[in-house]
């Protein structure tokens, strides 16, 4: 479709240059957004001929190209209607009866689809702290000891408690065991980090978050280099329905063509809030992997570059001092989702599906790309009103 695969080609240069139209002359220089729900076909759907869209469309096809490349995977990525498309399309790899290892703080709507899971099909779910390499060392043993192969479910940075897993040492451990390993690459993004080359076998993004990047589109991917893997996964998504609209598709890549430019304004800009928010007086706690004293600062140094845009904060007053922060903010969005140019931040705790080793104060902030003055200056006057809430 495109003559964009030249290997050599940098990650920030193919966010521009991958998924392009092939090089005809008065050929468009974008994709075309085609809105047609079946196709003239006679042949069969099998051998990747356009029969009807909902499995497959042309639409699909340069951001999935795109993702495909951005990760470093040898195949095209496939383009689900949201994460959780993405996500529950992935757990269906785990068999009936088997188990699924997963961090406790994975984003929580990934934790209740694998709870469903188990209830559904005695698939076995082990909770775990995925930045604690022994622990799940442990767990993926012990699950091999049982007769399972364990589906490892690793997402690094967590969301929300930012904890960075050892992925290649999770990897072999995993792969030792005769197991699977899944990676929500969603808080990285594949600038930040490619987990396929760390040994991960399956990677789901929210392509809803930075790839689309601009809060207007719900979006999903799955990629793999395993063919028997990514044709599971296709028949999944055909099956199972969780499809993108090509408006949705065609967005998607139109944010990601200045994804580059966004991940480096907004980890520039989450890197000066956490420096000053480290030392600020009304708060109670702050965290970001970019921080020296965070636990896994050199893990996340060794396998990442850069270190994101969400940190964490705890402001002096508590909840009700977190509650008041949110409401009393002018700029920041008081928002739940993540990923885009604007700053937003949540109190996590306000679902009750969030896990409860969550602090019920712990504010968690997406930094945009606005001036990070004026990013301070905002969240310094609201830190003043939660301060009014401290013993
Ligand atoms: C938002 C999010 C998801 C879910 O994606 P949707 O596009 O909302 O379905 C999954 N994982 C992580 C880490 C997320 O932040």
């Amino acid at each position: 479709m495109t003559d964009q695969h030249d290997p050599t080609l940098r990650p920030d240069t193919l966010t521009v240059a991958a998924g392009r139209p092939a090089r005809e002359e008065q050929a468009p220089v974008n994709p075309p957004v085609v809105l047609s729900s079946t196709y003239f076909s006679t042949g069969s759907p099998d051998g990747g001929d356009l029969v009807y869209a909902r499995l497959g469309t042309e639409t699909w096809l340069p951001l999935e190209e795109a993702l495909g490349t951005l990760e470093g995977s040898t195949r095209p990525g496939l383009v689900f209607g949201s994460g959780m498309g993405a996500i529950s399309a992935a757990l269906d790899l785990v068999p009936a009866g088997g188990e699924v290892i997963i961090p406790r703080h994975s984003y929580h709507a990934s934790l209740v689809a694998a709870r469903h899971l188990a209830e559904r099909s005695q698939v076995r779910v082990s909770e775990v702290d995925i930045a604690d390499t022994d622990q799940v060392t442990a767990a993926v043993r012990e699950s091999a000891a049982r007769g399972h192969e364990p589906v490892l479910w690793v997402e690094s940075p967590t969301n929300p408690m930012l904890e960075v897993a050892d992925l290649p040492a999770l990897a072999e451990v995993t792969h030792a065991a005769g197991g699977l390993v899944i990676a929500d690459n969603t808080f990285a993004t594949p600038l930040g980090q490619r987990p396929l080359t760390l040994g991960a076998d399956v990677v789901v993004h929210s392509v809803t978050k930075y790839l689309a990047g601009h809060s207007d589109v719900i979006l999903g991917a799955a990629l793999t280099d395993d063919e028997g893997l990514h044709e599971r996964l296709r028949v999944r998504r055909s099956i199972g329905g969780a499809v993108a609209g090509p408006w949705e598709a065609w967005l998607a890549l139109r944010g990601m063509r200045t994804l580059a430019l966004r991940v480096q304004r907004s980890q520039q800009n989450a890197a000066a809030l956490a420096e000053h928010l480290r030392t600020h007086p009304l708060v109670a706690a702050v965290s970001y992997p970019g921080l020296p004293d965070h636990p896994q600062h050199e893990r996340a140094a060794a396998q990442m570059s850069g270190f994101g845009s969400i940190l964490t904060l705890r402001p002096v007053g508590g909840v009700e001092g977190a509650e008041a922060l949110t409401r009393a903010l002018r700029l920041w969005l008081p928002a739940t989702s993540l990923g885009g140019v604007e700053s937003s931040l949540e109190r996590r705790r306000r679902f009750a599906a969030e896990a409860p080793t969550v602090p019920e104060d712990l504010l968690r902030l997406s930094v945009g790309i606005e001036d990070v003055a004026d990013l301070i200056a905002d969240l310094d006057q609201a830190l003043a009103v939660a301060a009014q809430y401290a013993e």
